[in-house]
């Protein structure tokens, strides 16, 4: 059992909680900052996860695929950072047996097995580094088909519900309002008043409305601002479906903006 600063017991009946977290910057991976720190607290309140499985904004290809190495790789997968980022490695092992869990709780949706071509990228160890630096818990990362239409990502989320009684932490990681082309160094620590409202609705869905109301939210007139490419807000919606399955509401674990165009706000479903 996890207990939070407030003494609320994050686990439930033997029931691992599921997150969706706001990663930003891969430069949180090396940085102690308010989020940061919170991701790392967030870890500390929880019970430990006998496995996790990452759903990451930054494996964005035309098929819904899971790691199955016991050994997956670390990908930097960004550029124009410092070298210290690209030295980093996160060498937690990997897990075949909850890979091929993971495959039958899909069903019928399809998942293929990743033996050989991905690995764990930024999206996943930019944020677990924090959240447990040791890399003893064994990872895998779970990839987004962009062929599928938000009902699909929404609907696997429903599915992976099932695994969190098994011990499994569940970890979405994306950013809720994520446009980069609209970045404003000048706007460290605020969002543009577009960026606030669309992350406002999301919160309110996620902890007052129905979590499908988050299926309604591509004709949000802030929408086309807020994820004008869907990499980072899909795994938002597999917290959605954990929600809905579980018939419970999210809290949010932490908020806050950077740079005007991006939202940090992370989401628990205990
Ligand atoms: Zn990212």
């Amino acid at each position: 059992m996890g207990t939070r600063a407030d003494g609320r017991l994050l686990v439930t009946d033997g029931q691992m909680p599921a997150v969706f977290v706001g990663h930003g910057s891969p430069m949180n991976a090396l940085e102690d900052n308010r989020y940061t720190i919170a991701w790392s607290e967030l870890a500390a309140s929880m019970a430990r996860p006998r496995a996790i499985v990452c759903v990451s904004a930054h494996w964005f290809i035309n098929a819904s695929a899971v790691t199955a190495m016991t050994e997956p790789r670390t990908i930097h997968d960004f550029f124009g950072f410092p070298p210290a980022l690209f030295d980093m490695e996160y060498p937690a092992p990997g897990s075949p047996e909850l890979a091929g869990q993971i495959v039958e709780v899909a069903a019928p949706l399809w998942v293929g097995l990743d033996h050989d071509s991905w690995g764990l990228d930024h999206g996943t160890w930019s944020v677990l580094a924090r959240m447990y630096p040791e890399a003893d818990i064994p990872v895998v990362q779970l990839s987004l088909d962009a062929s599928k239409p938000h009902e699909h990502h929404y609907e696997l989320g429903i599915h992976l519900d099932a695994l969190r009684r098994d011990g499994v932490l569940v970890l979405c990681s994306g950013n809720i309002v994520h446009h980069l082309g609209k970045i404003d160094p000048s706007k460290p620590e605020s969002g543009f008043p577009w960026a606030e409202r669309f992350d406002t609705r999301v919160r309110e869905i996620m902890t007052e409305g129905a979590p499908s109301e988050l299926l309604g939210l591509r004709s949000h007139p802030d929408f086309p601002l807020a994820a004008p490419t869907p990499d980072h807000y899909l795994p938002l919606l597999y917290l959605g479906g954990i929600a809905d399955a579980a018939g419970t509401k999210a809290e949010v674990v932490i908020d806050g903006y950077a740079y005007g165009s991006l939202s940090m706000t992370s989401l628990l479903v205990a």
